[in-house]
């Protein structure tokens, strides 16, 4: 009896040790896990010097990255070997967008590595996965890219190297964003020596849509517009007979394939893009106007977007810069470059009546269990450009596409407002880049942005805005 009750004892304070010690476990799981998902900083997680980072990793599985229609585009499998793998199920397609880890990490991978490598999952799942030695999945994350958009402008820049990017003028969202020439993500850490061999030029890592350096040819002559109204206190009163060339200091500038536009008022001008127009109007606005005006549309400032590295755009004008320089910059030549964000967002923000709303693609963070954990809300920067600068650009962007430089093209019921560039970029003028900025608006209202660049193609008119139509389409649709 006695022997009993002993053992009973015995078992008993077995029992309570045992539950004592999962306690501690517990208690040790949950600060430990509790410290990486409340207080982890991104630096503490970006430091590969940290020697916690790879048991982070080994803790939870990197998270799924979707387009906003529910395509998945990066998602971690695992191989015959048990062994973790990122696959990117559409190769290229979203290569500069999604970016890749393995070489390094970049794109979204890279700005939002610490979030997949997150599990808001409940903690007594987390606790529970890893006392079995089981990875909690990573929270996943939905980008604003649509698929069919994205689609349309990969395929529509064929095998010309540049870029396309198109944002929702009222929101900042991202539709798609493409840039040539790229690589396959699945296989980066393979052909990276391939890729990154400098003595091939082609720099296929390098984004070119948010960090391009692009002239913008007659795409510039939204900004000689906004500076010449700015100039005139908002009067587009302008008069002009183009001869078909300009000369300046010496220098002459030729209309498009020499051709002479005979009168114009400002809308003709515009329309027809009318080099010699712009020119003389470049040499005749008031110098501080013209560098406070590209300033105010961003010039030499970063650009307020939420997407990675973007380029600044140059403009390169001051009190003591030639005439004949500033003609050329009028026109959108001269030491002038752009990104294609930059283009996307001049156009948006006409688009939204002079307002600019910051471009994003990352829209949500949602753990495994379908909790939103973060959303971005669209975030405005304010009007660069006054309602009734918008209301006149609106009026000749559209002149662009009904009787311009664009009028050959197709846009099928969409009501389209755009320009045209053809954009020299060596000595050689009959080597030029095609440019089309401009947004499509259907019959319910919702409108598209869209910057086009494709190097060396020729003529704005002849592929960029045919590509613009591709994607408009495919959005719209
Ligand atoms: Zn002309």
């Amino acid at each position: 009896m006695t022997r009993e009750r002993n053992t009973k004892k015995y078992i008993r304070k077995e029992i309570y040790v045992v539950a004592a010690l999962f306690m501690l476990v517990f208690i040790a799981m949950a600060v430990y896990l509790g410290f990486f998902v409340k207080d982890g900083s991104r630096e503490f997680i970006y430091n590969s010097y940290n020697s916690r980072f790879s048991v982070f990793n080994d803790d939870v599985t990197r998270g799924t990255i979707y387009t906003a229609d529910g395509h998945v585009i990066a998602e971690t499998k695992t191989d015959s070997d048990r062994k973790e793998y990122r696959d990117y199920p559409d190769e290229r397609l979203f290569s500069h967008a999604v970016g890749y880890v393995g070489k390094g990490m970049a794109g979204l991978e890279a700005n939002y590595s610490f979030d997949l490598l997150k599990s808001h999952i409940s903690l007594d799942e987390q606790i529970t996965n890893t006392l079995s030695g089981i990875k909690s999945p990573g929270d996943n994350l939905y980008t604003t890219l649509n698929y069919d958009a994205q689609k349309a402008a990969y395929e529509g820049l064929g095998m010309f190297d540049g870029a396309v990017i198109a944002i929702e003028p009222d929101t900042g969202k991202v539709v798609s964003m493409v840039s040539k020439p790229d690589y396959d993500p699945n296989t980066i850490a393979k052909y990276w020596d391939d890729i990154t061999d400098n003595t091939k030029n082609n720099s296929a890592l390098l984004n070119r849509a948010i960090a391009g350096a692009y002239p913008p040819g007659s795409t510039f002559k939204i900004v000689t517009t906004i500076a010449y109204l700015r100039d005139n206190d908002g009067n587009p009163d302008f008069d002009y007979k183009c001869n078909g060339s300009i000369t300046v200091d010496d220098y002459k500038i030729h209309c498009s394939s020499r051709k002479s536009h005979g009168n114009e008022d400002l809308l003709k001008a515009f329309s027809n893009s009318c080099n010699s127009a712009y020119a003389y109007m470049g040499i005749n606005l008031d110098r501080d106007v013209f560098i406070d005006t590209a300033e105010s549309l961003l010039f030499n400032k970063s650009l307020p977007a939420d997407l990675g590295s973007a380029k600044k755009s140059v403009f390169d004008v001051d009190d003591d810069t030639s005439n004949s320089i500033v003609a050329q910059t009028a026109i959108g030549q001269g030491q002038t470059t752009v990104s294609p964000l930059h283009m996307c967002m001049l156009v948006s923000a006409i688009a939204n009546n002079g307002e600019l709303m910051e471009p994003y693609i990352a829209d949500k963070i949602v753990s495994d269990e379908g909790d939103v954990v973060t959303e971005t809300s669209p975030k405005s920067y304010g009007k660069i450009i006054s309602e009734s600068e918008a209301a006149l650009l609106n009026e000749y962007m559209e002149a662009v596409v009904m009787d311009g430089t664009a009028d050959s093209v197709d846009f099928g019921d969409l009501t389209v407002y755009g320009k045209t560039g053809t954009a020299e970029y060596t000595s050689n003028k009959n080597v030029t880049h095609s440019w089309f900025v401009g947004y499509a608006k259907d019959t319910t209202g919702r409108k598209l942005a869209i910057a086009v660049i494709m190097e060396g193609a020729g003529y704005g008119s002849k592929y960029a805005a045919p590509l613009a139509a591709k994607v408009f389409n495919a959005y719209f649709e």
